[in-house]
């Protein structure tokens, strides 16, 4: 088991090599961040036995629970998923990174509880590049104004965009989705901001979103394997 999540993590470093490769782009300027949502803090004790260091989560409670079991880690975890405004305190305490900000009052909420003992919580500002009205994130058109009120707070470091494109079989689709989170990150530079950070790519679409620009893929079926949910 745990041979083969080692395993499954130096393919999937592999497979980023070979993208970026691919892409034209140095080698290693894409992150990987291994979303072990669901999975036991077994397997990601696995990971971090391979080296793994940065570690996904979506659920609040989640979090809190396993990086207080691995605590004695040094683990970078990266909140990734919907957050409620009653559960920013938690993710404030226990995350070093959100990529999921989609609304002002969140943002304002987390940079308020952000213990002055611990750095500036970094953050990506989530947009709806699908534009389908079920979606988590910003509207594209609003991605700017937000980004520059959460660049403008003092707890938070905001490090660049992040999107979670339609799931589709048409490639020039989702070529377009990908290219429109990287459009507007350049809007952001060219208005003032300093950026690093584009969160794109999942198990499914890596290679399309490194080759689009992607400087972080989040990954969790292609290491972890399939995931069962509990209700
Ligand atoms: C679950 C999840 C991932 C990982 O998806 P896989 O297809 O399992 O790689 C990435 N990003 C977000 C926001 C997720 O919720």
């Amino acid at each position: 088991m745990s041979d083969s999540i080692a395993h499954a993590i130096e393919h999937v470093r592999q497979q980023i090599h070979a993208s970026e490769a691919a892409a034209g782009r140095e080698a290693g300027s894409v992150r990987l961040l291994a979303v072990s949502k669901t999975f036991p803090a077994s397997a990601v004790q696995q990971a971090y036995a391979a080296g793994q260091r940065a570690f996904g989560e979506n659920y609040v409670q989640e979090l809190q629970t396993k990086a207080a079991e691995l605590a004695a880690l040094d683990i970078e975890w990266h909140f990734i998923g919907p957050l409620q405004s009653n559960k920013t305190r938690i993710v404030a305490e226990a995350a070093h990174w959100v990529h999921s900000i989609e609304r002002l009052k969140i943002a304002q909420r987390l940079s308020e509880q952000r213990p002055d003992s611990l750095p500036p919580l970094q953050v990506c500002v989530q947009v709806n590049v699908s534009g389908e009205a079920s979606k988590s994130g910003c509207a594209p058109q609003e991605a700017k104004e937000l980004a520059l009120a959460v660049a403008a707070l003092p707890r938070l470091q905001l490090r660049g965009l992040m999107c979670i494109p339609e799931p589709t079989e048409d490639a020039q689709k989702l070529a377009g989705q990908f290219a429109l989170l990287q459009q507007l990150q350049q809007e952001l530079r060219t208005a003032g901001l300093t950026l690093d950070t584009v969160s794109m790519g999942m198990s499914a679409d890596m290679a399309q979103a490194i080759a689009a620009g992607s400087t972080m893929v989040r990954v969790g079926t292609a290491i972890f394997g399939a995931r069962h949910y509990h209700s």
